[in-house]
């Protein structure tokens, strides 16, 4: 068989980085992403980018824990290189606090990120409202930066883009023998999937460059993150709400409640609104799937629905993904060496 021709469909950090992976797990392989949207117009451009997990229900914690572990390894290395400032990536501590108690004493998490401890009393002297916290160091990918980096490096290993909306993965059969599906919420309509939903989430970018310290309320409804260059304020999470369009109303309320845990961001300039739709399911749709017409084959590796944890969990779910295409190009190697006896 000549050199295997996968697409990759979506250009958000999932299509981006498992197209990555997949020149790395099979370097045999001719690689192309195809999307109707790149950045900085996709959901990932909107994120904030924290490495902070976000729970699946549908989804076995260790394995969570291994894509979250996988991913901020390979981002903790890229913060310790000399690449840092260009891909976006850049570790900050701060603290999560909380009013009441959380579920769980110690997230799964915890023993990833850096140096994870209960608040002092001194610290939560900051937070009158608040009666405990956690503080602890993690990464934070600036998105637009750090999805051009992906495509700079998938460009220099000879991957090809082309902008190209897919209406039906079937349309892909004669061009490639494998097809990757990281459309995002793309995939509501792409492949039917009803499990897939979107929660809509609109935040601030501000220029406040003496925030340092990010600072998450409770389960995350209310945040600061600061970035390289802009810190942002969050957020809301609106089930099945597909509106892309900022409510100034939301504007002023999620700046409200970020004042209220860092007063200095009254003086912050230069507010710019972004909304963005996750992709949200029970468990993040990883899996093969062969389509078939008319005796034809076309296998498909989805990878898509990460909802508000794309970025936590991306180079895991990408990997994996990447260890599937490798599947499907072994069972086509096998039939066409087969169809040759
Ligand atoms: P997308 O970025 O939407 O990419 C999908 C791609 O598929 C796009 O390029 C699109 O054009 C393409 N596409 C879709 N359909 C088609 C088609 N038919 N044909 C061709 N191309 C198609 N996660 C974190 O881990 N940490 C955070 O701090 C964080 N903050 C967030 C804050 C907000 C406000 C929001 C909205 C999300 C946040 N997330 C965060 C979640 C994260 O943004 C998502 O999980 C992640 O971006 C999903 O990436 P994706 O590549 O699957 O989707």
């Amino acid at each position: 068989m000549a050199a295997p021709k996968v697409a990759v469909v979506g250009a958000g950090v999932i299509g981006l980085s498992t197209a990555l992976c997949i020149t790395e797990t099979c370097p045999s392989c001719s690689v192309t992403v195809l999307s109707d949207q790149f950045s900085p117009n996709t959901t990932s451009d909107v994120a904030a980018g924290m490495l902070i997990p976000h729970t699946y229900p549908g989804t076995p914690i260790h394995v969570q824990k291994q894509w979250f572990k996988e991913t901020f390894t390979y981002l903790f290395a890229i913060s310790n290189s000399a690449e840092a400032s260009e891909a976006g990536i850049h570790l900050v501590s701060g603290w999560q606090v909380f009013k009441n108690s959380p579920k769980e004493e110690l997230p799964f998490w915890s023993d990833v990120v850096l140096g994870f401890r209960v608040m002092s009393k001194a610290e939560l002297q900051k937070f009158p409202q608040h009666q405990l916290g956690h503080a602890f160091t993690t990464l934070k990918c600036d998105c637009p930066p750090y999805l051009l980096w992906l495509e700079k490096r998938l460009k220099a290993t000879g991957v090809q883009i082309y902008t190209r909306k897919v209406s039906d993965l079937w349309e892909l059969h004669g061009e490639y023998n494998v097809v990757v599906n990281c459309t995002g919420i793309g995939a509501c309509q792409l492949v039917g999937d009803e499990k897939l939903f979107p929660v809509r989430g609109q935040v601030l970018k501000v220029h406040a460059p003496w925030v340092k310290t990010f600072i998450r309320d409770g389960d995350g409804l209310t945040y600061i993150y600061p970035g390289i260059h802009r810190v942002t304020l969050g957020g809301t999470r609106e089930k099945e709400n597909w509106s892309l369009t900022p409510d100034p109303g939301t504007t002023k309320d999620i700046f409200d409640r970020c004042c209220s845990l860092e007063p200095s961001l009254r003086g912050a300039q230069d507010i710019k609104v972004k909304v963005g739709l996750r992709p949200s399911r029970q468990h993040v749709r990883l899996q093969k799937e062969v389509l078939s017409q008319g005796g034809v084959k076309l296998p498909v590796v989805h990878n898509y629905g990460h909802g508000a944890g794309g970025f936590s969990v991306h180079r895991g779910t990408a990997k994996e993904a990447a260890r599937l295409v490798g599947e499907c190009i072994s069972a086509l190697q096998g039939s066409s060496s087969r169809a040759k006896l």
